[in-house]
């Protein structure tokens, strides 16, 4: 019998990120509008299955196939609501089915509460070499306010078995601009997690987005959100506090200890291309965008009927290309590279551009070693400062 050999794999240049959608949840949050549902352990399991059918397709295709994976985030939803098991069974099939690198970044997102000490060290003897905890604020009444299930107790508690588990790569998400939130509440926050000294911090402003609990009560004139001041000297007082305290601002909101960038967002920052498994999940690969059905019911549909959940594809024009690699090199410190810059806006000299001359006197944009940056002044309004140049 003539054995059937499968052909040789020669690894292509650039590695992908690889993203695994878990869309479950113990409650939503007030102020999230994510792709993700109440957790039901029988549909989780059936959502396993689908997702295992779905890295067979995508580790057969042409475009996947030959790429090394440099990272696996499994974000959501809540993955760490999955059992320790089941996070185990999807990353061993990601190893035999995709080429993993040696000592890929595999992130995993997780609620305090939701894991104990014997879950968090089969989660790292499966793979996990980094766990993003959801914090938030450290005071129990920020936390109601805006329906998170977990007290500030729990957090650093997590934290702590986490570290006894062996973690050795922990981000803590925080957020300021919470309804109720005073300066002083937001440097107890930051003050808390620099106590607790880990790899890497994440501190966004809330958001409200459409639809969710927190936009409702905000249009209807029972939100009491810190005003733009206060946010401003939040946005300042983390920068000032994380910089003191050793912490790498490498991106607008996140910072993390020399050597800690996150290398999955780096991925999405550095506009690497990546896959996207799960309900709802993008992927950018050869130009393309595509992003699978939403709801879980219909991408397990999606999956036995036809073998991928893949609900859409666009090509990326240039001119979107254009503004989202300046606007996601503007987030990053390091900034763009000078040609690159010109590049995007498509000028040759900076002094063709009055924008640009105008942000660089006013003194909100620098040039630095060739790249040119956001400055320390600019960080305030970096939004708006890139929606200027866009
Ligand atoms: S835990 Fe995270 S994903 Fe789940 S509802 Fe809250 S913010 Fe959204």
């Amino acid at each position: 019998m003539q054995e059937n050999h499968p052909a040789p794999r020669t690894p292509h240049p650039a590695p992908l990120g690889l993203y695994i959608h878990i869309p479950y949840c113990a409650s939503r949050c007030y102020y999230c509008d994510f792709n993700t549902y109440r957790f039901d352990a029988v549909q989780a399991e059936q959502y396993l299955t689908g997702l295992s059918q779905e890295i067979d397709v995508w580790a057969a295709t042409e475009s996947v196939r030959n790429r090394q994976i440099c990272s696996v985030f499994f974000g959501g939803g809540t993955p760490s609501i999955l059992e320790a098991s089941q996070i185990h069974d999807v990353l061993d099939h990601c190893r035999a089915a995709f080429m993993l690198e040696d000592g890929a970044e595999i992130s995993l997102e997780a609620n305090p509460g939701t894991v104990d000490l014997p879950k968090l060290r089969a989660m790292r003897e499966g793979g996990v070499n980094r766990l993003s905890f959801g914090v938030q604020a450290v005071q129990d009444g920020l936390l109601q306010r805006i329906g998170r299930s977990h007290g500030a107790h729990e957090a650093e508690q997590t934290f702590w078995l986490a570290r006894t588990a062996g973690f050795l790569n922990i981000n803590l998400d925080l957020m300021f601009g919470l309804p109720g939130q005073n300066l002083d509440d937001w440097v107890k926050s930051l003050r808390w997690a620099i106590r607790l000294n880990p790899e890497h911090l994440s501190a966004y402003g809330l958001i409200l987005e459409e639809g969710t609990r927190l936009h409702h009560e905000h249009r209807a004139g029972s939100l009491e959100l810190p005003d733009e001041e206060t946010e401003a000297a939040m946005y300042q007082m983390t920068i000032e506090l994380l910089q003191g305290a050793g912490f790498e601002q490498y991106e607008i909101s996140n910072f993390s200890q020399p050597g800690f960038h996150c290398r999955h967002n780096l991925v999405y920052w550095q506009h690497q291309e990546y896959l996207g498994l799960g309900a709802g999940a993008y992927s950018f690969l050869g130009g393309r965008r595509f992003y699978n059905e939403l709801l879980p019911a219909n991408y397990l549909r999606a999956i036995r009927e036809r073998g991928t959940a893949v609900a859409g594809s666009e090509p990326v024009s240039h001119e979107t290309l254009r503004s989202e690699r300046l606007m996601l090199g503007l987030r990053l410190r390091a900034g763009l590279d000078l040609q690159t810059f010109k590049e995007m806006l498509g000028i040759d000299d900076l002094s063709a551009s009055d924008r640009v001359v105008r942000l660089l006197d006013d003194g909100f944009l620098g040039l630095k070693e060739g790249r040119v940056q956001i400055t320390a002044r600019g960080l305030l309004v970096a939004n708006e400062l890139i929606v200027q140049l866009l």
